[in-house]
């Protein structure tokens, strides 16, 4: 009856299931959760105010295919994401920028200065291979322990010496004032949130969801093409051990004043089990008077698998799943975060599924 099945309606699974179902296919969308839209899913708080349950979610991309893309959906708001770091009883810009230099260290430096000063602090290390030694080799011991070490071994549960270090290399330093936490030439929210963009994605005849199921339940249907957006290690019953993820616990909770901080999110490194606390309504743009919702993120071991942990070993693990999917790949093809175990954005996610869905049709599918 199903042409293509596809587990999991987050970014990835979502785009799989557009694409095929433009194409004539009957898809068949298996979601565990209540909700489509995976981590990006929004929702409104009792409050009346519109929040992430799975964490604050900016849309930035440089890619014009993913935006062009994805405005068949939604219209967009621009939205500029900043951030500021509670360092040493002040709140200061992050990334590290010139003023951070100057709020921390007094030194107002202009940009030439600011990369003779850094270059002086960075630690001579050739080739790094954790996040330690990276940002020692990038920033040297004194920025990294004041906003990556303790920010980084909260957020991932270990130490910083055992963590890639792709892992921080994603957050740049800025020698000018730029404040912003992304420079994507595209910075925009989905005009009417992520759960509208969603429902306009999968609503058609073609495609049928089955939420609050689990792929366990119904993988002995005859589905000819599968495609995963799931854990990969879960997908083979765990026969070479468990990949690492981590997960978040949330607080949510409601303020009576129009906002209760200055900018959308809080990073706090140094003092608290918490790693930051957001804002929405900075982020959503909904205006709703007295009222506004934070999330408190608290790091967790276990729970929903939300980031891989990227590591050495779970990279040789990942090697022996990566196998194991290569002898299936004629019928059964892995997606997106957790599918592929990797630390994707959602522009990402959405690129990499629209070039999946381009491999499977040149492959017969
Ligand atoms: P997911 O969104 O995780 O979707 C996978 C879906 O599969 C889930 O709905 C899950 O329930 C379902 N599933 C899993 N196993 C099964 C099963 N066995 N049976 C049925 N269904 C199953 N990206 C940005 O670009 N900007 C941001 O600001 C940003 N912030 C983030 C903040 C947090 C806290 C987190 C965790 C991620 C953030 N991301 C952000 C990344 C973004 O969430 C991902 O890029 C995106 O969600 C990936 O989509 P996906 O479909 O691959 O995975
Ligand atoms: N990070 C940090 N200090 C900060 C912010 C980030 O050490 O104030 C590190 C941390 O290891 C984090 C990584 O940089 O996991 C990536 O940060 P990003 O804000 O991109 O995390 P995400 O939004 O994906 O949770």
């Amino acid at each position: 009856m199903y042409d293509v099945a596809i587990i999991g309606a987050g970014f990835s699974g979502a785009v799989c299931a557009e694409r095929f179902a433009s194409l004539g296919r009957k898809v068949l969308v298996v979601e565990k959760r209540f909700h489509v839209g995976g981590n990006a899913y929004d929702t409104f708080h009792p409050s009346g105010v519109l929040i992430h349950p799975y964490g604050p979610h900016i849309f930035h991309t440089n890619s014009e295919s993913v935006i062009s893309y994805l405005s068949q959906f939604t219209e967009w708001r621009p939205y500029q994401h900043r951030v500021l770091t509670s360092v040493d009883g002040q709140l200061v810009p992050f990334p590290i920028n010139l003023r951070t230099i100057e709020n921390v260290y007094g030194l107002k430096l202009t940009s030439d200065e600011m990369k003779a000063w850094i270059a002086n602090q960075a630690e001579p290390i050739l080739n790094p291979i954790n996040v330690e030694q990276s940002m020692h080799a990038r920033i040297g011991k004194d920025l990294y322990q004041r906003f990556f070490k303790h920010y980084t071994e909260k957020q991932w549960g270990r130490p910083a010496t055992e963590l890639l270090p792709t892992i921080t290399n994603r957050i740049p330093l800025r020698y000018s004032y730029d404040d912003r936490y992304f420079t994507d030439r595209y910075q925009l929210m989905p005009l009417y949130g992520y759960s509208a963009l969603f429902r306009n994605m999968l609503n058609r005849p073609n495609i049928s969801i089955l939420l609050n199921t689990d792929w366990a339940s119904v993988k002995d249907l005859k589905i000819p093409k599968i495609i995963c957006t799931g854990p990969i290690d879960e997908y083979f019953d765990y026969v070479h051990g468990h990949l690492p993820y981590r997960s978040l616990h949330f607080d949510f909770i409601e303020h009576p004043v129009d906002f209760a901080q200055p900018v959308a999110t809080v990073n706090y490194p140094n003092d608290y089990d918490f790693t930051r606390i957001t804002e929405f309504k900075h982020i959503t743009g909904q205006r709703i008077p007295h009222i506004t919702v934070t999330g408190v993120e608290y790091p967790q071991e276990s729970g929903e698998p939300f980031y891989p942990v990227l590591t050495k070993e779970s990279q040789r693990t990942l090697e022996h799943y990566q196998e194991e999917a290569k002898r299936i790949e004629s019928h059964v093809q892995f997606v997106g975060r957790l599918g592929t175990f990797r630390y994707y954005n959602m522009d990402q996610a959405v690129a990499s599924a629209l070039q999946t869905v381009d491999e499977c049709l040149n492959s017969g599918w």
